[in-house]
């Protein structure tokens, strides 16, 4: 069952978007949440973390902020990465139902109504699958891999191709944000958690401007600390020994 659009728009969106050396497309990516958001007759916020980077982002996030109190501006001390900026947000969020999404406007905000479209009282998590993906070949090779060794490892299927982008209800939020791990990969954890959760195909733009946030040795260990930290491998490779 999905809600109605009456029943969904009388509830507040949190847009939770950790920015990282994108302030070239902050001015674009707000005009189009804004649009897409008031269009469909929501009542949102942006929470926006500024996540050490050495670009203009945390200036025009204060100029935007300045016109507009929907957004929430938040900026860390230094780079501390990309789930660390989410934590922050998260920490922050008021509304009802939250959207997860990426700074770079490879997400588009015009498909947030299709993931918020399936949401309801028994759906409580919304997982974008990306198509035609725009990352490098040996980006999509790595995820690939990442995700294939992930899903045998936790015995769970994490989809091929699933996306940052997502929206989820409160209560998952609060389930996720119950967990006492300092060093959180909101990826793993989201999968982790339960709840009853659905897909929906998207589209995956290609960056606007400057290059990805993620060099291979972030990526990796990004990778690592996953595996370390939410399979039983160190375990079973401790035992075998
Ligand atoms: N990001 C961040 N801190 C970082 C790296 C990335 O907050 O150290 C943010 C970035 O602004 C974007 C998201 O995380 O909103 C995904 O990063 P990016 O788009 O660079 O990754 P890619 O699309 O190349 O996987
Ligand atoms: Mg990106």
């Amino acid at each position: 069952m999905t809600t109605s659009p009456g029943a969904a728009q009388s509830k507040r969106v949190s847009v939770v978007l950790p920015v990282y050396n994108t302030g070239g497309c902050l001015r674009e990516l707000y005009q189009r949440l804004k649009t897409t958001l008031e269009s469909a007759g929501y009542d949102f916020e942006l929470l926006m973390v500024e996540d050490g980077g050495r670009d203009n982002a945390w200036e025009i996030l204060n100029e935007l902020a300045a016109r507009d109190t929907r957004i929430k501006a938040m900026q860390l001390s230094r780079n501390f990465g990309q789930h660390p900026a989410i934590a922050a947000a998260f920490e922050n969020v008021t509304g009802d139902i939250v959207i997860l999404m990426d700074a770079d406007l490879q997400d588009r905000p015009e498909d947030i109504p299709l993931l918020l479209a399936k949401l309801s009282k028994d759906i409580h998590i919304v997982f974008s699958i990306k198509q035609g993906s725009q990352e490098s070949f040996s980006t999509r090779l790595t995820s690939r891999l990442y995700h294939y060794v992930f899903s045998k490892l936790t015995r769970t299927t994490v989809p091929r191709d699933i996306g940052t982008f997502r929206a989820f209800s409160r209560e998952f939020l609060d389930a996720v944000m119950a967990y006492p791990e300092r060093n959180i990969l909101f990826g793993p954890l989201m999968f982790h958690v339960g709840f009853q959760a659905e897909t929906v195909t998207v589209a995956h733009d290609e960056r606007k401007n400057g290059k990805s946030g993620y060099s291979f040795s972030k990526r990796l260990k990004l990778a690592l600390d996953s595996i370390l930290s939410y399979t039983d491998l160190p375990h079973r490779l401790l035992l075998n020994a």
